[in-house]
């Protein structure tokens, strides 16, 4: 998924505060367009305002159920990532990865797609000829830790998941531990996320991790976390601490990890720690979209069928690196 705002804000993210913090703060969503001129609304939650990251999660979106029967559905064509992962997770419907490694690869619910794209990847994400009539999803980005950004990127399919199971419902562990499961997935801070499907008229009590600051992405009407509320769309952040946590029925995403000490600037699809880092990114992206160049940094997606997107300008000012709230510490 890529952030195609035709004048996407600078986002500085990162950095902890040694203020108190809220135990409970509800991110409503951005609506937003994503992908192209045939775009797709998404409600973003992260970054918001003033929460820029849960531990290392900097990005989510939520979009559908949409009705795509006969349309092109979800089309983003072919972009670049740099300093993150993309975690994609569907709760209907089908997207096509393709990218710059040579990786081509469907994802459908309960799958995961997750690319670390390190010092830098492309990739394109596409609704299927003949996909069904449904789309409903999330994409995440994780930011790499400063040491781990500039890794050789890579990319992971995950069909077989760990599944929790209980009268109460399932968890599927996407990334890091939950509930005595732990994913295959690959992480390079200690973090952890978690789709919940809970059963009409029960509850699911979880054990977290105490060190971990925590959040919930309310996926479905009527869901509440502790007894509250939280509409779909919205995400609960849950604070520091907390060694457990009470989820009524529905579906939700559970995101959670060490807050992230690192301040870091986030802009377009760019993680990096400067605005110089950035500034190049965008300059190698620019050069090798023109070249068409498959030795660049990014490389070349193949078997899109648009041309791949260019990067907006860089805003005037200089880019600079932001904690992890908009709060002083
Ligand atoms: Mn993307």
């Amino acid at each position: 998924m890529s952030n195609v705002e035709q004048d996407p804000a600078e986002l500085r993210c990162g950095g902890v505060s040694t203020a108190a913090e809220p135990e409970a703060e509800l991110l409503e969503p951005r609506v937003v367009p994503l992908g192209g001129p045939r775009a797709m609304m998404v409600g973003r939650t992260l970054p918001n305002r003033d929460r820029r990251m849960v531990g290392a999660w900097c990005f989510a979106d939520f979009y559908g159920p949409a009705d795509i029967a006969g349309q092109p559905g979800m089309q983003v064509p072919p972009h670049p990532h740099t300093g993150l992962q993309t975690v994609s997770w569907l709760l209907d419907g089908e997207v096509l990865h393709r990218d710059s490694l040579g990786n081509e690869q469907l994802v459908r619910p309960g799958e995961l797609n997750l690319m670390t794209a390190g010092r830098g990847i492309s990739h394109s994400e596409e609704s299927p000829a003949g996909h069904g009539p449904v789309l409903h999803g999330a994409q995440l980005w994780v930011a790499l830790p400063g040491a781990q950004r500039d890794v050789a990127p890579h990319f992971e399919h995950h069909g077989d998941l760990p599944v929790v199971s209980s009268p109460e419902g399932e968890v599927t562990v996407l990334m890091g531990e939950l509930a005595g499961a732990a994913s295959p997935a690959r992480t390079y801070t200690p973090l952890m996320g978690a789709e919940v499907s809970i059963s009409a008229g029960r509850a699911l009590r979880l054990p977290l991790e105490t060190d971990f600051e925590h959040a919930v992405l309310a996926m479905s009407d009527g869901f509440s976390v502790d007894g509250r509320p939280v509409g779909v769309g919205e995400m609960l952040y849950l604070g520091r601490g907390r060694a457990q946590v009470e989820l009524g029925s529905g579906r939700a995403l559970l995101l959670g990890g060490v807050p992230f000490e690192e301040q870091i600037v986030m802009w377009w699809n760019f993680v990096g720690r400067s605005h110089d880092e950035v500034a190049q990114a965008r300059e190698d992206w620019e050069r090798g979209r023109a070249s068409g160049a498959p030795d660049g940094r990014f490389g070349v997606v193949h078997g899109y069928a648009e041309p791949a997107l260019a990067a907006p300008a860089l805003p005037n000012a200089e880019l600079r690196a932001r904690g992890r709230t908009r709060k002083p510490s």
